[in-house]
């Protein structure tokens, strides 16, 4: 569906309609395609891999769809102990309301609103669900709270036969239909950009900023861009007669280092755009897996297992690329009226290999293929570690050390000559034809 188009690096006529995702030069104002007037383009689009995603209004998102009554009214979610607003929904917010604001200044600036009580258990049931299909993209996810990551998607475009920019699409419109809320993506060279990118133009917003363009974007903005720079120091800077981002670009890093301190050469690199902070991933609560939901329902094993193993070797890449092993194994299906079912089981040892997490997911998977018609099946695992102790030369199993064997084989040879190189029984036995990965990540 998605032609793996080749992209000419500095075009700035190419890019994508982020509604049908499909690919397009010579854009005009709309989709040739669905008609969308919600277009990507950019001339560093398809080079860029760092992305920050932050999720609109969460709280008030979350409210909303919950109940559909509050689709079209003025919401805040707030109260509570502190008697501020938490979260306003965008309706609020024209009206003036702001997060951090004492209640009844909201309820001032907008009488009509309608006012929830946070519900933390539910929003951090929802945000866990978003990190999910995030880990599903890249196992560098670094989240920054409950409803917001970095993710570095530099390496992936084998993996998903998409570059970021599209990926990244794509998982919006996903959080759309899969958890019904919306975010907005910023995509960038560095943190700090991606960052900025992503706050640009909310909600859904996708936004772009390249190399190129970064010092001259900069330039036009306010100090208060810039990490760190908060109120008081903005003070300082003011004091100085500092407003604008481009001020800075005209001191020599020694003199912002003699003036500022070791703030100094933060405002000196990240005022010409340049940060080298890495994503690190979160070390505590994770898990690498792959989902993907199906056109139509699915109940037989003779469907499922070819998924499961395309997805395991998904798992496996990834694990592979991150230099990680997981020592849990989990299986999860959502059943046709919605209902989440996991599975898991802890193996002896941490693995990373495909063939282990397809054969324990198997097992897994044997006990539910009881009728019941499936809308999603995912495989991961968790309990994750580097990968050092994954899988040592199992004396007892004979077969599963051949597997083993084998599975080194078809790494080092896709490693050599693309992904599809190899492909194994599974994914392409009894003569079904099952697609090649891209779509699965949905
Ligand atoms: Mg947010």
């Amino acid at each position: 569906m998605f032609a793996a188009m080749p992209a000419p690096v500095n075009d700035p006529n190419h890019g994508f309609c982020r509604d049908c995702l499909t690919q397009q030069r010579d854009l005009a104002k709309r989709c040739i395609q669905c008609g969308s007037p919600r277009l990507a383009r950019h001339p560093e689009l398809y080079r860029l891999h760092l992305a920050h995603i932050d999720c609109d209004a969460f709280y008030a998102a979350v409210e909303k769809r919950d109940n559909p009554e509050l689709k079209d009214k003025p919401l805040i979610i707030g109260g509570g102990k502190r008697g501020v607003v938490s979260t306003a929904c965008y309706i609020a917010r024209i009206n003036g309301v702001r997060s951090a604001m004492p209640m009844f200044k909201a309820l001032e600036a907008c009488p009509d609103a309608v006012v929830i009580s946070p519900n933390m258990e539910k929003y951090v049931k929802v945000g866990r669900e978003v990190r999910a299909m995030m880990q599903a993209l890249t196992p560098l996810v670094e989240p920054l709270s409950i409803d917001e990551a970095f993710l570095d998607l530099s390496g992936t475009e084998r993996l998903h036969g998409l570059p970021p920019a599209l990926v990244l699409a794509r998982f919006a419109l996903a959080v759309e239909k899969e958890i019904g809320i919306t975010v907005s993506a910023g995509l960038s060279y560095c943190k700090f950009l991606a960052k900025v990118a992503s706050d640009f133009r909310k909600p859904r917003g996708f936004s772009v900023i390249g190399e190129a363009e970064a010092v001259g974007f900069l330039a036009e903005q306010p100090v208060t861009l810039i990490w760190g720079v908060g109120k008081a120091f903005a003070a300082v800077l003011e004091r100085d007669g500092i407003r604008m981002i481009g001020q800075l670009q005209t001191l020599e890093r020694n003199e912002l280092m003699r003036r500022y301190g070791t703030m100094g050469d933060r405002l000196f690199h990240l005022s010409r755009g340049m940060d080298q902070r890495v994503v690190l991933p979160d070390q505590d609560a994770k898990s690498v897996s792959a989902e993907t939901t199906f056109d139509t329902d699915l109940a037989s094993a003779a469907d499922l297992v070819p998924i499961l193993r395309a997805l395991s070797e998904k798992v496996s890449a990834r694990l592979k690329k991150a230099g990680i092993a997981g020592r849990t194994v989990v299986l999860k299906l959502k059943t046709q009226d919605f209902k989440i079912r996991t599975r898991n089981r802890q193996l002896g040892d941490p693995t990373r290999l495909a063939d282990r997490i397809f054969q324990t997911g198997l097992q897994l998977l044997s006990k539910e293929t009881d009728g019941t018609k499936f809308r999603l099946l995912g495989i991961g695992v968790s309990d994750l570690s580097d990968d050092a102790r994954a899988d040592p030369p199992d004396l007892v199993d004979v077969q599963a050390r051949k597997r083993a064997m084998a599975e080194g084989a078809i790494d080092t040879l896709r490693d050599k000559f693309g992904r599809h190189a190899v492909e194994t029984g599974y994914t392409f036995g009894k003569g079904r034809s099952v697609h090649p990965p891209e779509p699965l990540d949905d």
